[in-house]
């Protein structure tokens, strides 16, 4: 199964009529948040694939009316939730670490470790039913200590470190972290799961679960 995801910047190879026919092997879009809806609702309509986002922490979205909205048209908002998309167990976490008192889509450690209590059911239905609690985590921020950065804005949750220990899931994807540098690491393996920089974007091929 091939999995687009994509992150923080719009990429002009993806905002392009041709990205039909050069990413018409994807299955699946998954997106990691910082990124304006009209560029997710392109790609939903281009590509014509399921595409499961959560908010970064610079959103968020305006609807045709100028209203504030959770929802992108044609997309799923997959903060908070859990999902089974052709097999594979795919969960949601927006925002950033909390670094203004008043700033959305913000949050502290205990206020993530709340988040993932609150699908903490359907983690454990999953290990019953399907032998596993999840396949695949999707966040803006990276874990603490992997891909983050020094600065508050920019550091990563304890919580997902904890999360990645205890649930094992194949894969983290976030973004936040801008790549810059042509020597940053976009992939880190840490114990069971592959953390991914979805920055700008990454195609990833994954096994289904057997
Ligand atoms: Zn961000």
């Amino acid at each position: 199964m091939k999995i687009l995801a994509v992150s923080d910047k719009i990429e002009e190879r993806l905002y392009n009529a041709s990205a039909a026919s050069a990413f018409a092997d994807v299955d699946l879009v998954l997106s990691c948040g910082d990124l304006p809806a009209y560029y997710l609702e392109y790609l939903v309509s281009t590509l014509n694939k399921p595409l499961y986002y959560v908010f970064g922490n610079h959103e968020p979205a305006y609807d045709q009316d100028g209203r504030r909205t959770q929802e992108i048209p044609g997309c799923v908002n997959l903060d908070g939730r859990v999902v089974n998309v052709k097999g594979l167990l795919i969960a949601g976490l927006e925002g950033s670490i909390r670094y203004r008192p008043d700033g959305e889509y913000q949050y502290t450690e205990e206020e993530m470790l709340w988040k993932i209590v609150r699908i903490l059911p359907q983690l454990i239905w999953n290990r019953i039913t399907r032998g596993r609690y999840l396949d695949i985590l999707v966040t803006h921020a990276p874990p603490a200590g992997i891909h983050d950065a020094a600065d508050r804005c920019h550091q990563g949750f304890r919580q997902y470190i904890w999360f990645m220990e205890r649930f094992k899931p194949r894969y983290l994807i976030h973004g936040h972290t801008h790549m810059y540098m042509p020597n940053q690491k976009r992939q880190t393996k840490y114990k069971d799961t592959e953390v991914v920089n979805a920055y700008g974007y990454v195609v990833l091929d994954v096994e289904p679960a057997k």
